[in-house]
């Protein structure tokens, strides 16, 4: 069924935490403390399906279980197929290992000069500061350290990072990213700040950071002023579906926006979430009213275990399509791969392209029309004046000639 963004209210939940005092349901803290961490405690709040219950039963040997009460209040409990409860529920296919995939799909130990620290691009740097979440999405990149379900005993070294990063002026870009960096403490955030801007050549610091979506409480004033202090910090958020981008969503974005934090937003397209163009249409549209710009559309990494979120290439470039010159321009994200083993972001577009040579290029737009546009300047045969031009510009080329 269509997703139809009109009838869809902003979703506020089931009201499932409804005897909590309000103080406590706004309290970050109050929320992490009572994650949903075992299937114990999931299986008094909903029925699960036998593929989740197989799933949770692996979940502490692959990827810890943790759900936020908050982002728990946004599955449709009576809905196996919910898009909310697919991200963070795990299910039997997490166990299934294909052909292809592997642990470190990006490659990423190996272009990691100090531990936490990825250095692929010439001018930039991922800074893993710290291996946990508020809560966990079932289709990880970096599982195989985030949560420590897998005994990789990743321990973040800030210092050794800053040292790396000090002692390389070609590094202008540092992301910050994880798991999910606004775990941290707002002490332990402005330290790391204060001395990435201590750094001259930093000039852009950015962050990752799904909290937004799974702890929206987090983003407290004062945390946002800390931006505002060592700004400007850009932040790319993790929204998949619609459903996501709620009252609390936007009320964090502002926040964030209000204290001069520019906002972009990367989705991974997941089978079952958002791999249908009018799904992704109302969320690329929500997120524009909370003044984020949807910045990259992934196709998944060839993480182990994720062969059941699955989506076709070619359904994700259809998807671009149905949204480029459909809709806002700002609204499209690029659609990448990011190529196995340690390649980089690749774009992935629709081709637009009919054919290129010497003379014209032969473009396809939106609608499939065809148009075609000279690359030469070729001058007009004798006595002509060309059909096109205006008085004035015809002016010129009579005196100029
Ligand atoms: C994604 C990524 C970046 C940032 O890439 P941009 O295209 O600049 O957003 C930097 N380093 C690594 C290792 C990355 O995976």
């Amino acid at each position: 069924m269509p997703y139809n963004e009109d009838r869809a209210a902003w979703f506020e939940g089931q009201g499932l935490w409804q005897h909590i005092p309000e103080t406590d349901w706004r309290d970050w803290i109050w929320q992490l403390k009572n994650r949903i961490t075992t299937v114990a405690q999931l299986e008094q709040l909903m029925t699960l399906t036998a593929d989740e219950k197989a799933g949770c039963a692996h979940a502490s040997h692959k990827l810890a279980l943790a759900i936020t009460p908050y982002f728990f209040n946004l599955i449709d409990r009576d809905d196996p197929d919910c898009p909310i409860r697919k991200q963070v529920i795990p299910r039997s296919g997490e166990m299934v290992i294909s052909e292809g995939e592997m642990l470190d799909s990006l490659g990423e130990d190996a272009h990691s000069p100090v531990a936490g620290l990825v250095h692929r691009y010439p001018d930039r740097v991922l800074f893993l500061v710290t291996d946990r979440c508020a809560a966990y999405c079932r289709y990880c990149t970096r599982s195989r350290l985030v949560s420590n379900a897998q005994d990789y005993n990743f321990h973040p070294e800030y210092e050794q990072g800053l040292r790396y990063i000090e002692a390389h002026p070609e590094i202008r870009d540092v992301l910050l990213s994880g798991g999910d960096p606004l775990l941290l403490s707002d002490r332990k955030l402005e330290h790391l700040l204060a001395r990435l801007r201590a750094i001259k050549h930093v000039e852009f610091i950015r962050i990752g950071s799904r909290i937004p979506v799974f702890l929206p409480q987090r983003i407290t004033p004062e945390l946002a002023e800390i931006f505002r202090k060592y700004g400007p910090i850009w932040m790319s958020i993790h929204v998949n579906h619609p459903k996501e981008a709620t009252a609390e969503l936007k009320a964090a974005c502002e926040r964030l926006s209000f204290a001069g934090v520019p906002l972009g937003n990367q989705s991974v397209l997941l089978k079952g979430v958002n791999d249908d163009a009018d799904v992704m249409k109302a969320l690329v549209h929500r997120l524009l009213r909370m003044r984020v710009r949807p910045y990259y559309l992934y196709q998944m990494d060839l993480i182990t275990g994720g062969a059941h979120f699955k989506v076709d290439v070619r359904k994700g470039i259809e998807i671009i399509q149905a949204l480029r010159g459909h809709t806002t321009g700002y609204a499209v994200p690029q659609y990448v791969i990011d190529a196995p083993g340690g390649g980089g972001k690749v774009p992935i577009n629709p081709d637009y392209i009919e054919t290129i040579n010497e003379d014209e290029i032969v473009l396809k737009n939106y609608e499939g029309q065809t148009f075609r546009y000279p690359l030469r300047a070729k001058p007009l045969p004798a006595g002509e004046t060309g059909a096109d031009l205006g008085g004035a510009v015809q002016a010129v080329r009579v005196t100029g000639a």
